[in-house]
């Protein structure tokens, strides 16, 4: 099920390619194929052949990558013989594709007398071998990282207590110590029986801590070392299995996350001109998702995987064949900040919303149906009502509806139509239930749009990128 590996993709992937003609009785043979992952730079592309009857003319690569309908077809670089090697580079900073990208390739080999032969398709997979990947997978969820610590047993809060409780203990063998050197170098009565009382109270002090530490340990229940990386994993597939419960999609294609500990590292996998603030970003098309994790970030990190996690599988439900993502911000960001820490939500996400509730400054959930704001402080209220609003729907409508209203959305239309299809009520409706139920006053004014609407919608919400946290 689950494994944890140091992969050695140079050597898979550089013995990737042995290939056979497809018309054995044409006079082209073809002896070899071959491909090179280079990431970052190219992806390299060659092939060895000839042909009996005349020189060959013509070689063509096809690629096709997983996620991408269309076939690319391209020239390949070679001399011209009856016996040849053409090479093909793709040039992956003209044409980027991320690391887990997979796909399939073949070649088209003709000769100046009109005869082709065509080498079967070959597997290939982008890498980023620029360092040493582990793994935790199952068939919905490849976890990849190559930092952080492998055992990490306690959470962040019982290591403070624990930090506490042996300073505490330290502290008071430095202080029995101090006073037993006092003691014996002043040799008093008074002395003595200070210590004495001193030494007494330590003795008691420190099985209650070690008390403590063990209640602790014993309280974790299935306390087990679990390393950066699995602990991320294990979060993901919790994660996946509550979407899936509530929301009735399916994870059919295996999302591969690939997880930078480091920022330049991060930046350096990364596509040409990504902005400076980005900490994951999601490739939908591929099912790949790159983040930027730094080890000391593991619980922040936890809920921006389970964030992106959740855009993936949303988005390969409910794109249409178009491509096209008819969900609001409202629903889909909603979903997303929902399942960061599935069962036990963030009160951090919650405080904006209540301070916005006292000053009567909610946004108008209209504006929830177009592209967020860039401003961040209302984007933060943005993610909070979207949360809230997503939760309403859940407790009131049921998870049943839920699920209806991503079918719907699917279809396409309008959010005021969906709205009203699946829910009985459209988005003004929606908010005025909405309100009542967080204690919110009803709105005084018509909306006014906080967001100053795009030309053109043109975000993908899946591929928006989450704002790395302050450190
Ligand atoms: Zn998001």
């Amino acid at each position: 099920m689950m494994r944890c590996v140091s992969i050695l993709f140079v050597v898979a992937l550089a013995l990737i390619g042995v290939a056979a003609p497809v018309a054995a009785d044409s006079p082209i043979t073809i002896t070899s194929t071959r491909f090179v992952n280079n990431f970052r730079t190219s992806l390299s592309f060659q092939i060895d052949a000839s042909s009996r009857a005349a020189q060959i003319t013509r070689a063509d690569l096809l690629v096709q990558v997983e996620g991408i309908p269309a076939i690319a077809r391209v020239r390949g670089v070679f001399a011209p013989g009856t016996t040849t090697r053409a090479t093909y580079e793709w040039n992956l900073y003209r044409d980027y594709l991320p690391p887990g990208a997979t796909g399939q390739y073949w070649w088209e080999i003709q000769d100046a007398a009109g005869n082709q032969s065509r080498s079967s398709p070959q597997s290939f997979r982008v890498e980023d071998e620029a360092h040493a990947w582990k793994q935790a997978a199952d068939s919905k969820l490849a976890v990849y990282w190559y930092m952080g610590a492998d055992t990490l047993v306690a959470t962040s809060t019982s290591d403070s207590t624990n930090v506490i409780g042996l300073f505490f203990a330290v502290m008071c063998a430095l202080i029995a110590l101090t006073s037993i050197s006092l003691a014996l170098i002043f040799r008093k009565r008074r002395a003595r029986l200070s210590v004495f009382l001193l030494v007494a109270l330590c003795a008691g002090a420190l099985p209650l801590w070690v008390f403590r530490y063990l209640g602790e340990a014993n309280s974790r229940g299935d306390a087990r070392p679990i390393g950066f990386g699995q602990a991320l994993f294990e979060h993901g597939i919790n994660a996946l299995a509550f979407l899936e419960r509530d929301t009735g999609v399916t994870v059919e294609r295996q999302i591969q996350v690939y997880v930078y500990g480091d920022r330049g590292d991060f930046f350096n996998a990364l596509e040409p001109g990504a902005k400076e603030w980005t900490g994951g970003r999601a490739f939908p098309e591929y099912n790949v998702v790159l983040i930027d994790i730094a080890p000391s970030e593991l619980e922040w990190g936890k809920g921006a995987l389970a964030h992106e996690l959740t855009h993936q599988v949303i988005h390969q439900k409910i794109r249409s064949p178009l491509g096209e993502l008819s969900l609001p911000p409202l629903i889909d960001e909603g979903l997303a900040v929902y399942y960061e820490s599935p069962g036990a939500p963030d009160p951090q996400r919650v405080i904006p919303l209540k301070r916005a509730i006292q000053n009567d400054a909610l946004i108008p959930l209209r504006s929830l149906t177009k592209a967020f704001a860039a401003d961040s402080t209302v984007a933060t209220l943005s993610y909070a009502q979207s949360l809230s609003v997503v939760d309403f729907i859940f407790r009131r409508y049921g998870r049943d509806k839920m699920a209806q209203l991503l079918q719907v959305f699917k279809q396409g239309g309008l959010p005021d139509d969906v709205f009203v299809q699946v829910l009985g009520v459209n988005i003004d409706g929606l908010e005025v239930e909405w309100r009542k139920d967080i204690g919110a006053k009803p709105r005084a004014v018509p909306s006014r749009s906080l967001v100053t609407p795009t030309a053109f919608p043109t975000f993908s919400l899946s591929t928006e990128a989450t704002p790395t946290p302050s450190r």
